[in-house]
């Protein structure tokens, strides 16, 4: 099994190649024909089985596909997830999966100044990447829009409801276009997550 039979696109696979990886992962395997598919998918996945590729990569190619010409692009895709740590990773990986597609990203999170976040966010970005309680506060002072989001990520869900963040998960998911694509990845599925992962 090798990534391009998977059905990415060259941009794609030529970043992936360049991160050195020959062999998609068994979440990588599952996950990426279907989100390439458009599906709502819930994933059971560990850290280090290779999820955030797994979502990461169909996500900028299903995007990259949608993206309007002209003007300040809106906010189409959104990752949650619950540590400024992982935040910073998955960051880091959209940057180097995306390196050859004219896709822009911003990490969100809590503890730092909420300024240079928001005037990153003012020029317009396609993809973010947000711990949930900083992503709130950027929704309540307007420098954050949701409604124009194509695909969620909820990304260690049950690490999420594990840190309090149920109320502010509802919170964000209600500020989602009803039709949208969403992909839930947990390492454990209790029915509270089950619950989060119907749109
Ligand atoms: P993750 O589960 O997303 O945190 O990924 C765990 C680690 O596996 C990261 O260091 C990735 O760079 C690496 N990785 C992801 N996909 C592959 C792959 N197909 N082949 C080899 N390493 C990978």
């Amino acid at each position: 099994m090798t990534f391009d039979t998977l059905g990415l696109q060259a941009e794609l696979l030529r970043a992936v190649v360049e991160t050195g990886y020959s062999t998609p992962t068994p979440v990588q395997q599952k996950a990426i024909p279907a989100v390439l598919d458009g599906g709502d998918i819930l994933a059971g996945a560990q850290t280090g089985t290779g999820k955030t590729a797994a979502f990461t990569l169909p996500m900028l190619q299903r995007l990259n596909a949608s993206t309007k010409p002209g003007g300040k692009r809106p906010v189409r895709g959104l990752i949650l997830t619950p540590t400024r740590e992982l935040a910073a990773q998955i960051g880091e990986s959209v940057t180097t999966y995306g390196r050859y597609m004219p896709l822009s990203s911003s990490v969100i999170f809590g503890g730092v100044n909420i300024r240079p976040q928001i005037n990153t966010l003012r020029k317009g970005v396609d993809i973010v990447v947000a711990t949930p309680g900083r992503l709130l506060d950027h929704v309540s002072q307007k420098t954050l829009d949701l409604s124009q989001v194509e695909i969620v990520v909820l990304d260690e869900a049950d690490r999420m409801l594990d840190m309090g963040f149920i109320h502010d998960i509802r919170k964000i998911l209600a500020l989602l276009p009803q039709k949208r694509q969403s992909l839930l990845f947990s390492a454990t599925f209790s029915s509270e997550i089950k619950s989060i992962s119907l749109p």
